[in-house]
């Protein structure tokens, strides 16, 4: 995607009209992205949100248009094109200099970044895009048979730093006769601070959000066992099928958006270990505030719900080794409702209140509500194993399908179970019935996604395949 950036820019330059020519203006110019606002980009340049509309003669802050070009005035020393790019996992201050040919102290000075620790992955940094500062270095030519990690020793640079350079998706992206760029100075072995057992590392969807399924990807230089840690939970890595390691995990939805630890630990065949450990950025889901809820005091009474709670965290704690699932997961209100046919959505806050009591408890929606009435059917999103069937104080009659993988679906409030634990099931096929059993104001169907171990958002799960590469 990054080698792409230029010539996006390059064509929003040419052909919008309003574009400031750089040359003449020999400033900073800063493209509007999707998302971003006035005050934001006069936030983000240590400006008024008067000084930059000044700057652009813009009379309207509300009339800003993606792909537009705004002069940021103040920036001493530095032109050209200014663009936002999100720090990947693995980027140090050193080689985001290097890879960007953007000398240390302009890229300090553009993020108002105070110690060149605070780089964070998933942070959106600004950095200088001039035509001068297009991919320099010793070219490079991939051999027949050669693999990048091999081009890499013989060229005496590191394989995640000559993947960088040259923009590919990871060390297994170079094919032969590829012509690469090799960073210049590359004798320096730490350019992108992973121990030697990596050849690389990356999370694909950064920043990661509340809700959200994090996709570790890595590459080992040499063979190893991988484990490591995201927040607080212990990673599972499995192999991707293209010679690498990939683990999932969600995000729980109530985490406190900020910073948080990613650690990768490999240790080698002679017992020794290698970690690497960066700092990741979690935003927020900005899920709502649903009304407050009146139930039975007997079904939000701790002494019920959490033996039940801990029952489901110990039926989804293992990751079994066995992926079952292809491609995106089906809705399993398939054969009654379409897939905008939801009653309540993922993430919502939600507070309940026993009626006649002062018990009042705090959580979120767990899954995806569809409406429905009582005996229609419910179909297996994705290929599993069924490893839970039976009827709780909670949420009613139970089933949960192991994907693999540390992936499982649940399905509460059935009127009927029509599978046995054991059972495998295939995408479409019915494994029960909506009802109204358990904690429920009517009979729908509530479906939940387990990550390692954590819900997350069921429609992603609809909307794209995990992984995604
Ligand atoms: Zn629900």
């Amino acid at each position: 995607m990054r080698k792409f950036i230029p010539i996006i820019l390059t064509l929003v330059i040419i052909f919008s009209p309003g574009a400031p020519a750089m040359a003449q203006t020999g400033g900073a110019v800063y493209i509007v992205q999707a998302g971003d606002t006035l005050s934001g980009i006069a936030a983000r340049f240590n400006l008024s949100t008067a000084e930059l509309m000044q700057a652009n003669n813009i009379s309207n802050p509300d009339q800003l248009a993606v792909g537009q070009s705004l002069i940021i005035p103040g920036l001493e020393g530095i032109s050209g094109t200014l663009i936002a790019e999100t720090v990947a996992y693995g980027d140090n201050f050193r080689s985001l200099s290097r890879r960007t040919q953007t000398p240390p102290l302009i890229l300090q000075k553009l993020n108002r970044l105070v110690s060149p620790g605070e780089l964070y992955a998933g942070v959106s940094l600004i950095i200088p895009q001039s035509e001068t500062n297009s991919v320099s270095g010793t070219r490079l030519e991939l051999n027949t048979g050669e693999t990048l990690l091999e081009a890499a020793v013989r060229q005496g640079s590191a394989p995640w730093a000559l993947v960088q350079v040259n923009g590919l998706a990871g060390t297994w992206a170079g094919l032969p006769g590829d012509v690469l760029y090799a960073p210049s100075g590359t004798s320096d072995q730490t350019a992108n601070g992973l121990p030697s057992a990596f050849a690389a590392a990356r999370v694909s969807n950064l920043p990661l959000k509340q809700g959200g399924t994090a996709e570790i990807h890595v590459q080992l230089a040499q063979p190893a066992s991988l484990g490591g840690l995201l927040v607080d939970h212990p990673l599972h890595f499995f192999p991707d099928g293209q010679g690498g390691y990939v683990a999932l995990q969600g995000i729980h939805a109530m985490l406190e958006p900020g910073i948080y630890p990613l650690r990768l630990e490999a240790t080698l065949e002679n017992g020794t270990k290698q970690a690497f450990e960066q700092m990741v950025l979690v935003l927020s889901g900005y899920y709502p505030d649903d009304p407050l809820l009146y139930v039975e005091p007997a079904t939000i009474d701790p002494t019920v719900t959490q033996p039940e709670t801990d029952l489901i965290y110990s039926v989804v704690a293992e990751a079994t080794p066995l992926r079952l699932w292809g491609d995106t997961f089906y809705t399993p209100a398939s054969e009654y409702a379409d897939s905008t046919y939801f009653t309540s959505r993922f993430g919502n806050r939600r507070t309940y209140i026993g009626t006649g009591t002062d018990i009042k408890v705090e959580g979120f929606h767990t899954g995806l509500d569809f409406g429905g009435g009582t005996g229609l059917p419910i179909t297996a999103p994705a290929p599993g194993v069924v490893v839970f069937a039976q009827e709780l104080n909670v949420r009613g009659k139970a089933t949960i399908i192991d994907h693999g993988w540390g992936v499982y679906s649940g399905f509460w409030h059935q009127s009927e179970i029509k599978v046995e634990v054991g059972q495998r099931v295939e995408q479409g096929e019915v494994i029960g019935l909506v009802g109204g059993t358990g904690r429920v104001t009517g009979a729908h169907l509530h479906w939940e996604i387990w990550v390692n171990g954590v819900q997350v958002d069921p429609l992603d799960w609809l909307e794209q395949a995990y992984p995604r590469e």
